[in-house]
C-alpha cells in the first residue's frame, strides 16, 4: 500500500507560492548560508517567508540563525506549526534532535523526509527556501518527486573545475526530470566563470558571490549578517530571484 504521508504532503505546501531548494552537487559551497539568508531578506523584504532544512545528516541553518532549535516552542495542533525565527517560519530536524548528529541513510532519511513534510503547516507563504542534502543521491531524486514539479531549484557551485563538471551533472539530471531551475549562483568566486555553464545548458545566471574572508565570524549575528558585505551581495542576487 502507498504511504499515505504522500497524499498529505502536496497539500501542506498549497499555500506555498514558490518552492525553492537550494542545491548544490557538492558540500561546503555555501547552500546553507545561502538558503539562510535569501530567507531573512525575503522576510525583511515583507514576503511571508519559510525556510525548511532538510540536511538531515548536517542541519546546520540554526547555526547561521544562532538559535538553539531545541530551545523553540513548537506548536502541535493538526500537525506542526514551524515557530518564526527572525520573520521566518522555520522548520528543521534539529528541533527534534538538537545539536546531535544524525546518521541518516538510506530509508530512514527518505522516512525523515516524508515525516517533515508531511507535519509542517506552513500556511500561505510567498517563498519557501530548503537547504537539501549536497550531492545527487537516490534520497535527493526522491525529495524532488515528493516535491514535484512545484519546485524551482536554485543551484549553488564554486568554480573550481571539479565542482563544475559535478553541477553540470546536476542540471543534467534535473533537466531530464523536467524540474525547473530558477537558476545559478557562483559562490566564493569573484570572476563568472559560471556563466559558460549557464549559458551551455540555457539557464539564468544569477550572480557571483566573492569570498570574504570575515564571514565565519558574522555567522549566528543576525545583526553583523545584515551589515556585512555578504548580506549586500546577496541582497542584489535575490532581485533576480
Ligand atoms: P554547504 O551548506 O554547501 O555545506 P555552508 O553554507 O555550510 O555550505 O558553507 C561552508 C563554509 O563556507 C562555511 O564555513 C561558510 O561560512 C563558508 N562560506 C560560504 N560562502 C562563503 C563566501 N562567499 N566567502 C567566505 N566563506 C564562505
Amino acid at each position: 500500500m502507498s504511504d499515505p504521508r504522500l497524499l498529505v504532503i502536496p497539500k501542506r505546501l498549497m499555500g506555498v507560492k514558490h518552492i525553492i531548494p537550494v542545491m548544490s552537487s557538492k558540500g561546503g559551497v555555501g547552500k546553507t548560508l545561502i538558503s539562510t539568508v535569501l530567507s531573512l531578506i525575503s522576510a525583511d523584504n515583507g514576503y511571508r517567508t519559510g525556510l525548511l532544512d532538510l540536511d538531515f545528516t548536517n542541519p546546520s541553518t540554526h547555526i547561521v540563525l544562532g538559535i538553539e532549535p531545541d530551545k523553540l516552542e513548537i506548536i502541535e495542533e493538526k500537525g506542526v506549526i514551524p515557530p518564526t525565527v527572525y520573520g521566518v517560519k522555520y522548520m528543521s530536524i534539529a528541533l527534534y534532535s538538537g545539536d546531535n548528529p544524525l546518521p541518516l541513510r538510506g530509508e530512514a532519511v527518505s522516512e525523515a523526509f516524508r515525516e517533515i513534510l508531511a507535519i509542517t503547516r506552513w500556511g500561505d507563504l510567498d517563498y519557501l527556501f530548503i537547504d537539501t542534502p549536497p550531492g545527487i543521491s537516490d534520497e535527493h531524486l526522491e525529495l524532488l518527486t515528493y516535491l514535484g514539479d512545484r519546485i524551482e531549484a536554485l543551484l549553488v557551485a564554486t568554480p573550481s573545475p571539479l565542482s563544475i563538471k559535478s553541477v553540470e551533472r546536476l542540471i543534467e539530471l534535473l533537466v531530464e526530470g523536467k524540474y525547473r531551475i530558477n537558476g545559478l549562483i557562483e559562490n566564493m568566486s569573484d570572476t563568472r566563470k559560471l556563466v559558460s555553464v549557464s549559458k551551455k545548458y540555457n539557464i539564468r545566471y544569477l550572480g557571483n558571490i566573492p569570498y570574504y574572508h570575515d564571514l565565519d565570524n558574522i555567522i549566528g549575528n543576525i545583526e553583523k549578517i545584515k551589515n556585512s558585505d555578504f548580506w549586500k551581495t546577496m541582497v542584489a542576487i535575490s532581485k533576480n530571484i
